[in-house]
């Protein structure tokens, strides 16, 4: 069996990696390349296998950088079965369409603008294609084995990520070997998810590193966040949240109604800005026994959180200057209605701005968090003056220990370990850490390498 690394090398966004014997190619993960232009300009380069020659697709789970090519792969040829867990198709089918829609909406931009080369940009693909992709969507419960195609056994493992989230298990009837791809991992004590399952077994792992060179730090962030908002507020500030519209949102929303509940921060009004999250919300609210949150503390949530959903409500909302807590998609602030809130919250020192998580080299959201004293949002420079934080420690990632706990959990003894979806110095340092506690041989693979497994 072979593998090739198609996307997530030396980055942490266009996880694809394909496996392939002489019969049968099995593609795992298809995400889009997000971040610096150098690596949103991949997503248009032709896919590097032929995508009429895939049998099937398994999906880790639904954030973009992992799904958000599969409509662009349906549009140029691919005709197998998308397989996935449950809840990252319920995702999925709120996160792609999505996705076709904001490519529509920057190819009529860039047509407006006349900054495009070409007389009538073409979007990568159409909210049309994504609903066509749906269509070869299939979803299995964690733990049930099934065969994506001749040869090939595939089961989902729970990755405690977000919802859905899973390790990929392949294992191999001709070689009799057994692949593992952890997808992105989750925390071993996050606010609402689970922590990800011990790997039973795997010749071969490919693991990801978002944290491979960091520590998310023994700082208690509700205190923190507590902090933040409840000086904010004093000096009537409005807290922005950026947050993933899928994961993150739910789990801010939540941690800032509990912290009104046990009065730590003043009873503000709480908004969630973002269709999509609202969504997530919702398919998170139906899927109990996936994470830690009882129909209660969902209700909770529900009840007290102030729903945006028409552009005018999201209008009205920008133009209001009262003590509030706005959560509002994207995460990394690459587009989405929060930047209408960044351009009107960032010039004014009252107000504060949050993030949550790993920001990506070249997004705003990295600028900021790294001092950036003024953005270009919509074609103009904003002035930075409001607070800016980033609380990595609410990531829904594990850092480099928590990896290498929940490795260290299994009777895991791979003859060879992979490390992707990390950048180069990330996923370097991880190599190092993985090879010094359990003496596995690890390598970082360059793009487009492919190895015998
Ligand atoms: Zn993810």
């Amino acid at each position: 069996m072979k593998l090739r690394f198609l996307g997530g090398a030396g980055t942490v966004t266009g996880s694809r990696y394909l496996l392939s014997d002489d019969k049968h190619r099995l593609l795992v993960d298809c995400g889009m390349y997000q971040g610096v232009k150098m690596l949103r300009k991949r997503n248009w380069a032709p896919f590097p296998v032929e995508p009429s020659t895939i049998d099937a697709v398994v999906l880790t789970h639904a954030h973009i950088d992992h799904s958000g090519y599969l409509p662009a792969l349906v549009k140029n040829g691919f005709r197998g079965k998308i397989y996935c867990t449950k809840a990252t198709h319920e995702l999925c089918k709120v996160l792609l369409p999505d996705a076709g829609y904001l490519q529509e909406e920057d190819a009529r931009y860039a047509f407006r603008k006349g900054f495009s080369k070409h007389d009538r940009p073409e979007p990568l693909f159409t909210e049309k294609d994504a609903f066509e992709a749906l269509k070869y969507f299939e979803s299995f419960h964690y733990h049930e084995a099934f065969e994506p195609v001749k040869g090939f056994e595939v089961s989902f493992t729970p990755a405690g990520h977000i919802l859905g989230s899973s390790c990929v298990n392949v294992s191999h009837a001709g070689s009799d070997r057994t692949v593992v791809f952890s997808g992105d991992v989750g925390r071993q004590d996050d606010v609402i998810m689970r922590a990800p399952e011990p790997i039973g077994k795997a010749d071969v792992l490919v693991c990801e590193s978002t944290y491979g060179d960091r520590l998310h730090g023994e700082a208690d962030p509700e205190t923190t966040l507590a902090e933040i908002i409840a000086r904010t507020a004093a000096r009537g500030g409005v807290t922005l949240m950026p947050a993933f519209a899928v994961g993150r949102a739910q789990m801010l929303l939540y941690l800032v109604h509990k912290l009104i509940a046990e009065q730590r921060i003043p009873r503000l009004p709480v908004y969630l800005n973002s269709p999509m999250a609202i969504r997530a919300t919702e398919i998170f609210s139906r899927h109990h026994k996936e994470h830690k949150l009882n129909e209660a503390q969902c209700e909770l949530i529900d009840e007290n959180t102030n729903f945006v959903r028409t552009v005018e409500e999201s209008i009205e909302l920008t133009g209001k200057r009262f003590p509030a807590i706005i959560i509002s998609a994207s995460g990394m602030a690459s587009g989405g209605r929060v930047l209408h809130h960044l351009k009107a919250l960032l010039p004014n020192p009252r107000n504060s701005i949050v993030f949550a998580g790993f920001q990506a080299p070249g997004t705003r959201g990295d600028a900021l968090v790294n001092g950036a004293e003024s953005v270009k949002i919509h074609g103009e420079y904003w002035p930075v003056k409001a607070e800016i934080h980033n609380l990595d420690s609410l990531s829904a990632h594990g850092d480099y220990q928590e990896i290498l706990d929940w490795l260290g959990q299994g009777a895991l003894k791979p003859e060879k370990v992979y490390i992707t979806h990390g950048e180069l110095v990330a996923s370097d340092i991880m190599r190092k850490r993985i090879r010094d506690r359990f003496g596995w041989n690890c390598e970082v693979p360059e793009l487009f390498d492919e190895v015998e497994v």
